[in-house]
């Protein structure tokens, strides 16, 4: 016998049980299906304990850096990498938890099992204790993507890893050699060098993080190279060889650049290059959703398929890979299914960064992008140099960047690199949501000190009012 719900989500990430939840509240009979583990990537090896790792290793530099320059000596750091994985490990457990509760608490059935659509208007659970089949009025695809290999790059985990092996320090390896200088490979990066690893990134670009602005890229790159992460760009990973044995295992990276190729020879390797989608094994055909030429679902401003009554979020529609947009995808969906007429994923803001050392936030149009799009823009800056918390905090260095239409004054993209860059972002998307104008921020009052007057001083400065910085852009 098959258990009926009006909505069934397949996959427990930020997407699904995001989508669940706003099912559930708005009224309809729920089921969230998850193969695997509560809260997807984002929860288990992604987001939160990547920014853990981050913290954590932000914490033993500074020990070493910062404090000293500040006259505190707590003596040398000593790094427990065991603890430090269980730490970042109960960081997960606690918000995969959260999330269980959160489904729970809001009357969503939960089932553990891998999904498959036999019909379109069936699935199949296959749970530990059997196979259970499930009857829907409405379903929710949200089974996120994985991370790609490269030919002769085989995951193992351990020695070459994805993301998922990349946040398991129980060992800090001495050499690393990361393959793409993209977010991931960065942040990543940064944890490891921070925490004393000597890394290497091969880069297939001429430069790290293609498609940021480079302006914002520069501070991070530099940084990096202070932590003495070396960089190869124009750089195509050919292959890995695993040698040694027992503590003395390396895996020797081969790499061509300007048709010659080079060696270099580390302890651990991560790939991290792209995603693909996990839409394989889903049953979609069964269904009747379409996939793009890549795998990914194509879905229109209401977030359907091609198929009635199937809607598709998060990673598996394809870029920006992100967990907050999927979960806006999550609500939107919910949204949609229970007949909210306006209900369209047709957001003006989604932010994008990384969370780097600065970190980058960036939201709406660069100043190339605007003059792509046939605006004369207004650009304003602002060093943190000048900004009083940061310099206090020594996190003086990077800027904020404003682009304003010069006609209207309306505020077409903010972009930051900057200690914290991801909480100011917050800011200048209510802006770009409201379609505020650059003279609304300026005229703002920003707490003192902070390093959001940042914000309110590029908009200033784009206008030619900066009071903490000489003008040079003028309205
Ligand atoms: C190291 C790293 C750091 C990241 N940092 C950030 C960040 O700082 N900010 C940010 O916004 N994004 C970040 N991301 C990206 C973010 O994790 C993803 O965008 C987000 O998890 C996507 O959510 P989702 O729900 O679409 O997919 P997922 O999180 O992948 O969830 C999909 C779920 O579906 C389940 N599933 C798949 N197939 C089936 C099936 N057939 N049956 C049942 N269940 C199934 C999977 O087990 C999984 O739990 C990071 C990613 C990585 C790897």
């Amino acid at each position: 016998m098959a258990d009926k719900y009006e909505v069934a989500v397949i996959g427990g990430g930020p997407g699904g049980y995001v989508a669940a939840i706003k099912a559930a509240q708005l009224g309809k009979k729920t089921v969230c299906i998850e193969r695997e583990y509560w809260g997807g990537v984002c929860l288990n090896w992604g987001c939160i304990p990547s920014k853990a790792l981050i913290h954590a290793a932000h914490v033993f530099e500074e020990s070493t850096g910062h404090a000293l320059e500040m006259g505190i000596d707590g003596g040398k750091p000593k790094l427990d990498s065991k603890k430090l994985n269980a730490w970042k490990e109960g960081v997960v457990q606690k918000m995969t938890a959260g999330v269980a509760q959160l489904l729970k608490g809001n009357k969503v059935a939960m089932v553990m099992g891998q999904a498959a659509f036999t019909s379109p208007k069936t699935i199949d659970v296959t749970t530990k204790e059997g196979k259970k089949t499930i009857e829907f009025d409405d379903a929710i695809v949200a089974v996120g993507a994985r991370p790609i290999s490269l030919p002769g790059f085989e995951f193992d985990e351990v020695q070459i890893c994805s993301a998922r092996g990349g946040v398991n320090v129980e060992t800090i390896p001495k050499t690393m050699t990361i393959i793409g200088a993209g977010v991931i490979g960065l942040e990543l990066g940064t944890v490891y060098a921070k925490l004393g690893t000597d890394v290497t990134v091969i880069e297939f670009m001429p430069q790290a993080m293609t498609g940021m602005d480079a302006d914002l890229v520069r501070p991070v790159q530099r940084r990096l190279e202070k932590l003495g992460v070396k960089f190869v760009f124009n750089a195509k990973a050919k292959g890995a060889k695993k040698q040694g044995t027992g503590t003395g295992k390396t895996v020797e990276v081969s790499y061509e650049v300007d048709g010659k190729t080079q060696t270099t020879t580390a302890e651990k390797v991560l790939v991290a290059v792209s995603f693909r989608p996990n839409t394989e094994n889903v049953g979609l055909d069964k269904a009747g959703v379409k996939l793009d030429a890549k795998g990914f679902i194509p879905v229109n401003e209401k977030l359907q398929t091609n198929a009635a009554r199937i809607y598709a979020i998060g990673d598996c529609t394809g870029s920006p890979l992100l967990a907050h947009r999927a979960m806006k995808q999550g609500e939107v969906a919910a949204e949609v299914i229970a007949g909210h007429k306006g209900a369209a994923y047709d957001v003006v803001a989604m932010p994008g960064g990384a969370f780097t050392d600065p970190e980058i936030a960036t939201v709406g149009l660069t100043e190339a992008k605007a003059k792509e799009a046939g605006y004369d823009p207004l650009v304003g800056k602002f060093f943190f140099g000048a900004n009083g918390r940061a310099v206090a905090s020594g996190a003086g260095e990077g800027f904020v960047k404003a682009v304003v239409d010069r006609k209207t004054h309306v505020l077409l993209g903010v972009h930051i690199v900057g200690q914290n860059a991801n909480d100011m972002i917050a800011e200048a998307c209510v802006a770009l949501e409201l379609g505020a104008l650059a003279d609304d921020l300026a005229m703002t009052v920003h707490v003192h000190p902070t390093m959001s007057e940042s914000v309110h001083e590029a908009c200033k400065a784009a206008l030619g009012e900066a009071i903490h910085a000489l003008n040079r852009s003028a309205a």
